[in-house]
């Protein structure tokens, strides 16, 4: 059985003593809540107060992107062997990444492999955009994404993948559970095919676009979807914590 797994992706949100405030607002809810891992993913600027506060807790640490060189002449990049001391995640490929910052999957798959080869879990995002979605293309497009990501990576031990649809990400209009499920099947049966049956049903895939408590269950509830990735409710220690809980009762006997 996999593990569920929520992961709060804090963006540029957040001065460092305003995270340790969010930070302390839900740890002891969080803490309490078992069988599911919980990631915080703040901004790099509040990775080292946020470890130390995180010592000993039940709670992991995630950073939002790394660059894939250990170190050098790569003026504002943060390098996978500096965050490796200081949390265990790694979100990579996120669409704002992707869109904004205009990353490609060769990038992505570069930083994946970085990030694995000094210990850390990576987050790989994948998800297509409302033209991507509206023209039917949604399997095409995160296929190759997630394909091409993947490019070189030999396994699959520390990698967990979000399908986050772009249309989804802060909108307030998230993915049905029904067409998430149908999606998330879809990565898992590409996994099969790159990783063997044992790995595929090994890996966790999680759904992340516009989750909030109220329709997390809807998420967390289905067999392909292994928990969420959170932005703007993970930011309000209600939700998120809401959030974690709906994925523990699903664990629960029923
Ligand atoms: C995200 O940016 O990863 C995300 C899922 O954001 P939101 O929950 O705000 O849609």
């Amino acid at each position: 059985m996999r593990t569920p797994l929520i992961a709060g992706n804090w963006k540029m949100n957040c001065s460092v003593e305003e995270a340790l405030r969010l930070l302390d607002e839900m740890l002891p809810r969080l803490s309490a809540i078992q069988g599911v891992e919980k990631v915080v993913c703040p901004p790099f600027v509040a990775l080292a107060p946020l470890a130390r506060a995180l010592e000993g807790a039940d709670v992991k640490l995630g950073a939002q992107n790394c660059y894939f060189e250990p170190k050098g002449a790569f003026t504002g990049e943060i390098s996978p062997a500096m965050l490796a001391p200081l949390c265990q995640y790694v979100i990579l490929g996120h669409s704002e990444r992707r869109a904004i910052f205009g990353e490609d999957d060769a990038l992505v798959s570069r930083k994946v492999r970085a990030a694995l080869a000094h210990g850390l879990s990576v987050i790989l995002c994948v998800g297509e955009n409302l033209a991507e979605h509206q023209a039917g293309r949604t399997a095409d497009v995160v296929i190759n994404q997630l394909q091409a990501s993947l490019e070189d990576v030999l396994g699959l031990d520390r990698v967990v993948i979000a399908y986050e649809p772009v249309w989804a990400i802060g909108t307030g209009q998230p993915a049905t559970g029904h067409q998430a499920n149908h999606v998330a099947a879809t990565l898992r049966s590409v996994l099969r095919g790159l990783y063997g049956p044992e790995t595929a049903e090994r890996t966790r895939i999680l759904y992340g676009g516009s989750v909030i408590a109220a329709n997390a269950s809807e998420f967390v509830d289905q067999p392909e979807i292994d928990g969420a990735l959170v932005g703007g409710a993970s930011l309000k220690p209600d939700e998120f914590v809401g959030i974690v809980n709906k994925a523990a009762v699903r664990l629960a006997p029923q």
